[in-house]
């Protein structure tokens, strides 16, 4: 948050200023108050006059002021909250891929909504008002100081006792807002979790047993903040209690000054209002401070989320990395867990235009070799270079310029097919048509009656398997990259629409292609320049599919192990 007070420095000085001008304005009533009483009181009419002009002057005065604080004060609260999630945001999307799955995208999503509005209600507003209430207080102490000092001295001591009770709660409000971020947090995500999961619901009859976790959910987060706000009232309570002490004990000494003659009656008016402007405010303070203590913890959390990563902003300064032979991979070695290695030793040397068929047992460790390809960890050991030059490991994003990456879940946004493509980015028709040609999309679009223009659905749910996953080659296409990773990415499509997505990507002479399969097709494997089996974290074999095959070593003994599983599914299908 201070970078977003920092970022709004202009607004927070205005906003500070007709803060203390509205404070100090608010102050003068009683003295306005004490000078009309006692010119009532000794019936002088033309200074009741003159003091009823000014009066209105100064109510005037003070409307104008109040509503420019008002104004002021809410530009600002709008700013920060701007800056706030602005900042988090780009956070975010500057985070690495596996730094971003650390967290559940419900955190993000409750840090971007919940998490802001209460570090709007419980700091920022709270803030503001500390700031003008002890402008209130002080104003008020030294009118009150040249009225009666020893009203003065039974005000202050009454304020010590208020001190002391904010203490005694502090520390707990502090973990119960804790506990109420932390439970939204994860009642968002179970809401996320139910609606993405609405399909299952609906087709397993699990209604009955959705609506009874989600009231389970919904009435534990609704009392975990019943628990916070309980807290909160005690606490406004017994500050509220020794207020009106305070304001008692000065009514009973200023009635003994009226009555022994130390005091007029347009002084005691006078005092009664001060003492609200002494008491008022300590007590606005009490309530505030350990509201914006609380809001520690969620503004650290804040910073964990938002904290950029260091590799990204490193990388940003870094030549764009540009690929004209191979890509060589040594020694790599790579664990998720310490102790559990899922690659082992890996040597391989990709060449520039050529294709590669990643191929091997389930959990094998194709997909983290991959991973590591496309700069998505950096704690591994070995090194991976680009035409012979090493790839820092801090420079995940030299990798990422590098790779295009097409899983088996695509992720279309919900706009059209065009946008789908070019995620937002202008390319000359030629290259959007290559691009659709690329990936099979050509014939395609041209029978869409609104044809490139045509909406896709909430992650592209008014399209078949198959067409997501040709817009997703389109989209990597389009840009170029000249490596083309596919993580089993036509797994999902029918096997004439497979075939024909990879012989266009396989007769790109330039593109340099790793595709991850599990399908032994021979027309198409035989069109790879290598197949790399892996077994065990390790590339245990690799050769063209012929050599391989005749070879009859680990992967004649996979193919046929895969074959006899998939022959089955073949003639039924
Ligand atoms: P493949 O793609 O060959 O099926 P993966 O690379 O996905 O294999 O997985 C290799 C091993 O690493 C498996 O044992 C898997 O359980 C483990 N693994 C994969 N991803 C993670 C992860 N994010 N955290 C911990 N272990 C993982």
């Amino acid at each position: 948050m201070k970078h977003a007070l920092a970022r709004n420095k202009l607004v927070l000085s205005v906003t500070l200023l007709f803060s203390i001008v509205a404070a100090a304005a608010g102050v003068l009533i009683a003295i306005i108050l004490q000078k009309v009483i006692d010119a009532a009181l000794q019936g002088n009419m033309q200074l009741f006059q003159r003091i009823l002009f000014l009066s209105a002057v100064y109510l005037l005065g003070l409307c104008l002021v109040s509503f420019v604080y008002s104004l002021c004060s809410k530009v600002l609260i709008r700013n920060v909250t701007i800056s706030v999630r602005e900042r988090l945001f780009r956070g975010v999307l500057h985070k690495r891929t596996a730094e971003f799955k650390a967290a559940n995208t419900a955190d993000y999503l409750s840090a971007l909504t919940n998490d802001i509005k209460l570090i709007e209600e419980n700091a920022l507003q709270p803030l503001l008002s500390t700031f003008q209430n002890a402008i209130i207080f002080t104003a008020s102490l030294l009118v009150l100081l040249s009225i009666s000092p020893l009203i003065t001295l039974v005000l202050v001591i009454g304020m010590v006792l208020m001190f002391l009770v904010p203490s005694l709660f502090g520390k707990l409000l502090q973990s119960r807002l804790n506990a109420v971020s932390v439970q939204m947090s994860r009642f968002t995500a179970y809401a996320k979790d139910l609606l993405a999961g609405f399909e299952v619901i609906r087709s397993f009859g699990l209604k009955k047993q959705t609506e009874q976790g989600f009231q389970h959910a919904n009435r534990t987060a609704a009392n975990v903040r019943f628990t916070a706000d309980r807290l909160f009232a005690a606490n406004e309570s017994i500050s509220e209690a020794l207020a009106m002490l305070s304001q008692f004990s000065v009514m009973f000494v200023a009635a003994y000054l009226i009555i022994t003659g130390n005091l007029s009656a347009g002084s005691l008016v006078a005092l009664v209002q001060l003492s609200g402007g002494l008491v008022g405010p300590v007590l606005v303070i009490m309530q505030n401070i350990p509201r914006i203590t609380s809001v520690k913890p969620i503004l650290e959390r804040f910073e964990a989320l938002a904290g950029e990563s260091k590799a990204s902003s490193d990388a940003q300064q870094q030549e764009p990395t540009i690929f004209k032979q191979s890509l060589e991979v040594r020694q790599l070695q790579f664990a998720y867990q310490q102790e559990q290695p899922v690659l082992r030793d890996i040597h391989f040397t990709f060449e520039k235009g050529k294709k590669y068929a990643l191929l091997g047992p389930s959990g094998c460790g194709k997909s983290t070799f991959i991973k590591l390809l496309s700069g998505y960890y950096d704690d591994y050991k070995g090194s991976i270079s680009v035409d012979g030059r090493e790839v820092s490991r801090q420079d995940h994003e030299s990798l990422l310029q590098l790779t295009s990456i097409i899983h088996q879940n695509v992720y279309l946004f919900d706009s059209d097919i065009k946008h789908n493509i070019c995620l937002g980015e202008e390319f000359p028709e030629p290259v959007l048509e290559s691009a659709l040609r690329g990936s099979s999309l050509y014939a395609y679009v041209q029978h869409l009656g609104e044809g490139l223009s045509t909406a896709v659905g909430e992650n592209g749910t008014l399209l078949s398997g198959g067409q997501r996953q040709r817009v997703a080659v389109a989209r990597a296409l389009i840009r170029s990259k000249p490596v083309l990773i596919l993580d089993e990415a036509t797994s999902a499509v029918d096997n004439r629409a497979a075939h024909e997505i990879e012989s266009s990507l396989l007769a790109m002479p330039d593109l340099t292609l790793i595709t991850i399969t599990h399908n032994i097709n021979d027309e198409l494997l035989e069109q790879y320049d290598e197949i790399l089996y892996m077994e065990d974290g390790r590339i245990a074999e690799a050769g063209s599919f012929r050599e391989l095959l005749e070879r009859e070593d680990a992967f004649g003994r996979f193919a046929q192990r895969t074959e006899t599983v998939s022959r089955p599914q073949l003639v039924n299908g």
